[in-house]
């Protein structure tokens, strides 16, 4: 379904766009099924992404990157999410706009001219790393302890749970206490660790009912020593840089996920108009018309929702309640629209073989991760 663009869409957006289809249907759509039972996208697919510019839209050109704004991410992951696998969409979204803006952002010049060349070219994969066993939504109560260790390092001790990339990633973004007496959300730092180091380990890789084409990991440090210009930013102040990250992961989740209803209204358009039923096909029936109608109404009202926060977010503006709405509205309304898309396919959405039937089950999350339905509307609320 074809819905139209805001106006202040640029020639540059429609390449970019132009360039995400194509790979959605030349690269992403013939490799899936096997992707999704391989549980990764391999690690080719992520170089090949590289050179076609997707994991710098935001970042300087220096190191190789676009410098484009969040009107192009919307753009990309909107479009890339088109494939139908939203677990390829997750593992290349997550590694360019979740967890690599914690270096791009917060980095040293050393640390950036270290790993950004090979982030934006698609050698390295990164991942982030702040929920943990005993909860995700509350990050101030995160335990991972960092102590130092004399002047040169420090010793990270404690886990992390659901860590998209957890396995395939070269280097983690993990968020750990450094000032225990401080309350709540001061007294957190991120840190900078590597695959290989010593004391860490990725502990299991997790089964999922979705995404199956991504890895999601739990990872434990164990006197983990790291040297200390593996600090990420401001110590004792990575809450700050992780609120202010995720309001780029919440955009970027909720244009996935109006890319994901436009080719669920779009699968389930081709279904109704030559399935049979009672002497004519679906399409005939009034009830079905209406229903695609609302889905279609209410993708239109989302994705409209997406470029005003990115059009506020371009423009310099606060745009932490709109991106909240945006990550609300669509995580729920992704599940209701493959509800009923599915409920049009009858038993046909019940087989594993069938596109709908995974679109369905990859959804389901779009209402969890990254910030809850009920966490997002009490951003709201305080801004009521
Ligand atoms: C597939 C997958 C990939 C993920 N990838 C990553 C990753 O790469 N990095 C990372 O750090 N994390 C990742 N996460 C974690 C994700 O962000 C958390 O699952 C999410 O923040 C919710 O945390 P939780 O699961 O601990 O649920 P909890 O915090 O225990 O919350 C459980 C439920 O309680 C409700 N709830 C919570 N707080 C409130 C409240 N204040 N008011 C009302 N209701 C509330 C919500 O319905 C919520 O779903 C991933 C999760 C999944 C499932």
């Amino acid at each position: 379904m074809t819905t139209r663009d805001p106006a202040y869409l640029t020639d540059e957006h429609r390449m970019l766009r132009d360039q995400a289809r194509r790979f959605v249907v030349e690269e992403i759509r013939p490799h899936g099924d096997a992707w999704e039972k391989q549980g990764h996208v391999p690690r080719d697919v992520y170089r090949r992404m590289g050179s076609l510019g997707f994991f710098g839209v935001r970042y300087p050109e220096k190191y190789g990157g676009s410098a484009m704004n969040a009107i192009a991410s919307a753009v990309l992951w909107e479009e890339m999410a088109k494939c139908g696998y939203s677990g390829v969409v997750v593992g290349a979204s997550v590694h360019a706009e979740m967890a690599s803006p914690h270096l791009a952002r917060y980095g040293t010049e050393k640390q950036k001219d270290r790993w950004m060349p090979k982030i934006v070219s698609g050698e390295a994969i990164t991942a982030v790393a702040v929920t943990e066993p005993d909860g995700g939504s509350d990050v101030a109560a995160l335990k991972t302890r960092a102590r130092r260790k004399g002047n040169d390092k420090w010793v990270l001790n404690g886990s992390k749970l659901f860590i998209t990339n957890g396995v395939l990633a070269d280097v983690y973004f993990v968020a750990a206490r450094t000032d225990p007496e401080a309350k709540g959300s001061r007294g957190i730092s991120m840190f900078i660790v590597e695959k290989g180091t010593k004391g860490f380990t990725v502990a299991k890789e997790l089964d999922k009912m979705g995404w199956r084409s991504s890895d999601t990991a739990e990872l434990v440090f164990e006197d983990c020593e790291i040297p200390s210009e593996n600090i990420l930013g401001e110590e004792n102040k990575g809450f700050y840089s992780i609120m202010s990250n995720f309001q780029n992961e919440r955009l970027v989740a909720g244009a996935s996920a109006a890319g994901e209803c436009a080719r669920a209204i779009e699968i389930t358009m081709e279904w109704v108009k030559q399935r049979k039923a009672f002497g004519g096909v679906l399409w005939d029936k009034q009830v079905i018309r209406s229903k695609m109608a609302t889905m279609a109404m209410k993708l239109e009202a989302g994705r409209q929702l997406v470029y005003h926060a990115a059009h506020l977010d371009a423009l310099g503006l606060d745009c932490v309640k709109e991106v909240s709405m945006v990550k609300a509205y669509m995580g729920e309304f992704v599940n209701e629209c493959m509800y009923v898309c599915g409920q049009m396919h009858g038993g046909m959405a019940f087989m594993r073989e069938s596109t709908i039937e995974r679109m369905y089950r990859d959804a389901r999350v779009h209402a969890i991760g990254g910030g809850a339905t009920e966490v997002m509307l009490e951003e709201v609320a305080k801004r009521m």
